[in-house]
C-alpha cells in the first residue's frame, strides 16, 4: 500500500506529489497520455505575483523564490502593462495602484508597444515584476521528484473510490491502487472526484477562458513586450515565441470537459484587443480553451476535509494554478503532515475546505 495516491496530473496533482513524496511513497493517476494535457496545457505562463484574492497573492509572494531558483529558476522576464480606455477610467484607477503598478503617458507607452491606438486608449501603466513562467519545467520538475519516490501513471482514469480500513482503494484502468490518504487534484473534475469517494463537493465551478494566437502585428519583434492587460480584464496580449496571444479573457460557466474555443466570444474578444491598437488581427493562427475552476469564493482549496481528514484537496486553483504551486503543494504537505505551515494562520483559513463545512 502506497502512503498517497493523487488523482490528476496537471500543475497541482504534480507538485503536492513531488512534495508528498519527501514524506512518503505516492502514485499519481491521470486520466489522459500525458500530464498537463487540460488546464495546465492551455494557460498563458505568466508570474504576476498581485493577481488574485489576498489569499492566492501570499500563495504567489511565498512560490516567487521557488520559481527563480528551481531547475535553475523557470521565470524570464515579461513585464506587464495595463491598458485603459477613457470609458474604462475608474477600472483603471482602482486597480493600477492595487497592482502595484507605475502610471505612463500614452505617449510613454507607445514607445514600449507602438501598436497602442492613442485614439482609443487613454490611461497606461507598467511594472517589471511579472514574468514568463516555463510550465512544462515546472511540471516535470515535480513530477521528477514523485518518481524519485513513487510513480506517475496516465492512461490510469479513476473509475471508482473505495474506503477501506486503512486508507482507500481506487480503480483505475483495470487497475487497482491503494493507500492511506487520497488527495484530489482533478482541475475541473475535482467535485466529481469527491462525490465518488462519498465527500461532500466544495461547490466548484468550471470557467471556459479561450485564447488565439496571431502573427506579430505589423511584422513587428513583439519579443521584449510586457503582455498587455486591458482594465478590468476584459482581454489580455501577450507575446509567445515571435506571435502574439490574445485573450478575450472569458469566463463562461460550464460542465467539466475538453474545452475548445468559442468562435463568438473569440471573435468580440478579439475586437476589444483590436479596438486598442492600431494594427489590425489579419489571420488567426490557432485557438483553443481551458477550464479556470473555482470555489465560490475564488480562493484555492487546500487540505484535508474536515469530515474526512484522508481526504485532502488540492483544487479550486483558478487562474493561478502556475503562480501558487510551490507554495500551495508546500501547505498542502505540512497540512498533511501535521508541520507548521509557513504561510500566516489566517491565510492557511481562507484556503482550508473547512471554510466550506
Ligand atoms: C487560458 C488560461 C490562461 C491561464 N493563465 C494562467 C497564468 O498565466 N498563470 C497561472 O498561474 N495560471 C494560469 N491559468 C490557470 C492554470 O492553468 C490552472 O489554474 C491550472 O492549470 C490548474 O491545474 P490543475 O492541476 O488543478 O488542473 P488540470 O491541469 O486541469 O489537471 C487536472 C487533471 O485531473 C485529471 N483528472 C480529472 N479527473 C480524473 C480522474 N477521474 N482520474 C484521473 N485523472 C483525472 C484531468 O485529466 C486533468 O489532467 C490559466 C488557465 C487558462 C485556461
Amino acid at each position: 500500500m502506497d502512503d498517497f495516491l493523487i488523482i490528476g496530473g496537471g500543475i497541482a496533482g504534480a507538485s503536492t506529489a513531488g512534495r508528498l513524496a519527501a514524506l512518503g511513497r505516492v502514485t499519481l493517476l491521470e486520466s489522459e497520455p500525458a500530464l498537463g494535457y487540460h488546464a495546465s496545457g492551455r494557460s498563458a505562463a505568466l508570474f504576476e505575483a498581485t493577481y488574485g484574492k489576498p489569499s492566492t497573492v501570499a500563495l504567489n509572494r511565498a512560490s516567487h523564490d521557488f520559481h527563480a531558483t528551481a531547475d535553475g529558476g523557470v521565470l524570464s522576464p515579461r513585464g506587464l502593462m495595463l491598458v485603459g480606455t477613457a470609458e474604462e477610467e475608474d477600472v483603471f484607477l482602482r486597480e493600477a495602484p492595487l497592482m502595484e503598478m507605475v502610471r505612463i503617458t500614452v505617449e510613454e507607452a507607445r514607445e514600449i508597444v507602438p501598436i497602442l491606438n492613442p485614439a482609443t486608449v487613454a490611461f497606461t501603466a507598467v511594472h517589471d515584476a511579472a514574468w514568463d513562467l516555463d510550465t512544462d519545467r515546472l511540471i516535470q520538475h515535480f513530477a521528477r521528484l514523485a518518481r524519485g519516490n513513487g510513480q506517475v501513471v496516465t492512461n490510469a482514469p479513476v473509475s471508482a473510490i473505495e474506503r477501506t480500513p486503512g486508507g482507500w482503494r481506487v480503480r483505475a484502468a483495470e487497475h487497482d491502487y491503494e493507500a492511506k490518504v487520497l488527495v484530489n487534484a482533478a482541475g475541473a473534475w475535482a467535485d466529481a472526484v469527491a462525490g465518488m469517494a462519498g465527500v461532500a463537493p466544495v461547490g466548484l465551478t468550471p470557467l471556459r477562458r479561450s485564447m488565439a494566437r496571431i502573427p506579430a502585428p505589423g511584422g513587428h519583434d513583439v519579443s521584449r513586450w510586457p503582455m498587455m492587460l486591458g482594465a478590468g480584464e476584459t482581454w489580455y496580449a501577450k507575446p509567445d515565441a515571435g506571435k502574439l496571444l490574445v485573450s478575450p479573457a472569458d469566463e463562461d460557466p460550464v460542465d467539466p470537459h475538453d474545452a475548445w474555443a468559442d468562435d463568438m466570444v473569440l471573435a468580440e474578444g478579439l475586437a476589444r484587443y483590436e479596438d486598442r491598437v492600431t494594427e489590425p488581427v489579419t489571420r488567426l493562427e490557432t485557438s483553443w480553451a481551458g477550464l479556470r475552476t473555482f470555489a465560490p469564493d475564488r480562493a484555492l482549496v487546500l487540505g484535508p476535509d474536515p469530515t474526512e481528514p484522508a481526504f485532502v484537496w488540492s483544487a479550486g486553483q483558478g487562474g493561478y494554478g502556475f503562480q501558487t504551486a510551490p507554495a500551495a503543494s508546500a501547505l498542502v504537505a505540512a497540512l498533511v503532515s501535521g508541520a507548521a505551515p509557513e504561510l500566516p494562520p489566517e491565510v492557511v483559513a481562507a484556503l482550508r475546505p473547512d471554510r466550506f463545512r
